[in-house]
Parts: C-alpha cells; structure tokens; sequence
C-alpha cells in the first residue's frame, strides 16, 4: 500500500458533523482511529496518544529540548455530501483523471494524512523533534471546535506554551487577487470573529383579511434595508495592510504604487476594496449576512413577531460587542436586537520572527515560486482557539489550488490532484526538519 492508497482508505470512512450530532455515525469515527493505528504503526509507537471524550486526537511526539513545542492541526471530521450532483461518489476515494474525489480530500483530510505520512517517515529515519511537537486532529471543527477547546484547556493545564502552531487555511493561489501575478502562499495571521444577532420586529397580529399597516413583517423588512444601507465601517487592519505590501512585486503601474505603501494610500485602498464587494469588502469591514427570516406559523394569519437572523463576520480590530452596537445604530429602534452567540476577532500573530521564518522557509522550499503573503482568513477554524496559549498561530493549507478547486469545499465534486497531495507530503517533510 502507498501513500495515495492509504490516503483513500481514510477518505472512505465517513466522518461526517452534523449540527445534530445524533445523526452522527460515531461508529465511523472510532473506525477511522483504528484505521489510522494500522496504517501509521510507527508514529503510533513513537508518538503518545490521548483521545480526547469527544474523539479528538492529540499525539505528542517528544522533542530532544525543552523549547517551545510546535503544534500541527488538521481536523479528520467533514462536512455532509449529501447534495446530488457529485461526479465520483463521494466516499468512494476514486481515484480518476490524476486526482483522488471525495469529501475531506481538501478539507481537511488531505493536509491530515500528508502530515502523518511524512511524520511516519520521519520516525522510521530515527528523526527526533528539537523540542516536543504535537499533532491535533479535531473530531467536530465543521460543527462546535469542542474539541480543540478541550485540547487547550488540557495543554494550558500541564503549562505547554506553544510556539508554533500551524492550521488550515490559505492556500498557494495564482488568481485569488485581480491585478496579482503569478502564485501567492496565503499564510492567515488571524482571523475574523463570527456574531449570530436576531433582530425581532413584534407588533399585534389578526387575521390576514384585515392586516394592519406597519405589521411585524414591514417594521423587519424595513429593519433589514437599513442594515444594507448602513454597512459597518470600512478600515485598513494592520495584516491586510502587510499583505498587500507583499503583493505589490507581483502588481505593476498604480496598483503597484498604492500596495507598496498601503498606510500612505489607506483612504483610497479601503474605498477600492469595499466597493469589489464579496472578498475585497469582506476584508476591509464586518460584513453582516441575514441569513434567515420568520413570520407567521400559517399562510392566513398575520405575524404578530418576525425575526430575522444575521451571520456577522468581525473585522481584525472590532469586536462581538462593539458589531452588536453597530447593528442596533444601523437598525433604529423599531426593532428589538438580540445577540446570540459570538467570539472577537483572533488575536493578529506576527509576519516576522523564528517562528514565522520556519513556516516560511519550509513554504518557500516547497513551493519557490509563490511570493508568500500573510492575510486575515475569513472564516473560522480550530486554531481560535489556540490563540489562548500561543502568539504564533498560523493558518495555511500546503496545496497549491485553482479558484474552482478552491470553489469545491463544503460543495460538490471536491477532489485534489494527486502531483499537489504528494507535493503537500514534502511541504511537511520540509516544516519537521525545521522543528
Ligand atoms: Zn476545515
């Protein structure tokens, strides 16, 4: 068996989150640990392992020193296939056209099984870490990230402060920016913090024959037109100002002269960048999606409470708070607003220093001919959490992609070349021989 077909064998098991983790087939969770056990015998000699209650996995290979040790993430749980559609089935592994098809190929189990086929060949060559390194491998990223706040609470705990520590995120990407040329490493230095905020519009109901002007329904709709209207503010953070700087050898003309010296040109790169809309303005400002709406149980009977949800994403430099205030300004005050749930902004890891040299050069090895470019990543991962016990954590995914590969997370046909998996395998090769 090589390294793609154990590659496969893990990618069959499907372990899939769900938000009702009832629906959840545990049974193929524990199959995958034991499949892992079978096909990595000498990482699992080496390396200690602790499952943690909800499955998660944490191994700690231990180093030669005392530094600081490194931690190397990536979950093992998926998110559904259950869309119609996909070419290969998508717990079938097939391996067609010099790619493997399946759910987790990119996300996230590719990165996954690279690491542990180059920490097993690394163990085999009697390679010891200089200081202890973990791996951790979430059981639910795709649904709570339970996981890997139990995994900080238990490192915190024994005192472990790590110093490199290394999640998904950016990938290597030749069109992921207009006017950029050639590839970019997209390296996340932090990222965005998430509040789910209802707005209630409650006024009396009645029957649908007789409705009242200004009902429930109206004072929401009205709501909502003035959130579009009022976005938040749009700011240059310090990391999307360091990663243009790191595009401009890759610009030419004036795109060149504004991302060379993005703090002078501020005003009018904030103002190019939100009017792009979608990516552009989503890292310029905290974006706010209405996600869901409701009304009346019944088609007859006027609402006499309509709510509607919304999926804030924070910009670096706000806050759950602060995103809140700005809603309930936007909004008026014909409209009750509620938070639900939320987390800040991660801390911003720096773009400089060992530990960001190491993740760099292990880059630059492997993919020489991208500029790497740190950034702030949109959504949300495992490594949050991390931020607790460290001040390195970085976000960054060893596959370089197209943008319609890139489309395929969380979608149909998600697949990974067989050239880029294997390229990913020395792209962890290289990052151990640094730690
Ligand atoms: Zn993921």
């Amino acid at each position: 068996m090589d390294a793609v077909d154990r590659f496969r064998a893990l990618l069959r098991i499907p372990t899939v989150s769900r938000g009702d983790t009832a629906l959840e087939d545990r049974e193929a969770f524990s199959r995958f640990r034991g499949t892992l056990t079978e096909l990595y015998p000498r990482l699992h000699e080496r390396l200690e392992l602790e499952v943690l209650a909800d499955g998660s996995l944490l191994y700690r290979w231990p180093g030669r020193g005392d530094g600081a040790p490194a931690v190397l993430m990536a979950h093992h749980d998926v998110v559904p296939a259950d869309e119609p559609g996909w070419r290969h089935e998508p717990f079938a592994a097939e391996l067609a056209d010099d790619r493997v098809w399946g759910r987790g190929t990119l996300d996230d189990k590719g990165t996954l099984v690279a690491m542990l086929e180059a920490v097993e060949s690394r163990v085999a060559a009697g390679f010891e870490p200089a200081a202890d390194l973990y791996l951790f491998s979430g059981a639910n990223e795709e649904t709570t990230g339970a996981g890997a706040s139990a995994a900080v609470e238990l490192l915190s705990a024994r005192g472990v402060r790590p110093g490199l520590v290394l999640d998904e995120g950016g990938a290597v990407a030749a069109d992921a920016f207009p006017g950029v040329s050639g590839d970019v490493a997209f390296v996340g230095v932090a990222e965005k913090g998430m509040a789910g905020i209802r707005l209630v519009a409650e006024k009396p109901g009645g029957h649908a024959a007789t409705p009242a002007r200004n009902g429930a329904t109206t004072t929401l709709a009205r709501a909502i037109l003035r959130l579009e209207q009022h976005p938040a503010p749009a700011r240059l953070s310090a990391p999307v100002a360091q990663m243009l700087r790191a595009l401009a050898p890759r610009t030419s003309g004036l795109q060149r002269r504004l991302f060379r010296s993005p703090e002078r040109y501020r005003r009018a790169l904030v103002r190019i960048l939100a009017a792009r809309g979608g990516e552009g303005e989503a890292i310029v400002r905290t974006t706010r999606a209405v996600t869901r709406l409701t009304g009346s149980a019944a088609d007859n009977v006027i609402a006499e409470r309509a709510t509607a949800t919304v999926n804030a994403r924070i910009a670096v430099g706000s806050s759950v708070a602060r995103t809140v205030d700005e809603v309930r300004r936007a909004v008026g005050d014909e409209v009750r607003v509620e938070l639900v749930a939320g987390g800040d902004p991660s801390p911003v890891s720096p773009a400089a220093g060992p530990e960001w040299d190491r993740l760099t050069r292990a880059i630059a090895a492997t993919f020489p001919e991208a500029v790497v470019a740190p950034y702030v990543m949109l959504q949300a991962s495992d490594s949050r959490h991390f931020t607790a016990i460290s001040d390195t954590v970085y976000r960054f995914m060893p596959f370089d992609l197209t943008a319609a590969e890139r489309g395929t997370l969380h979608a149909i046909d998600e697949s990974v070349r067989v050239a880029t998996w294997l390229r990913a395998i020395d792209f962890f090769d290289r990052l151990l021989g640094e730690l």
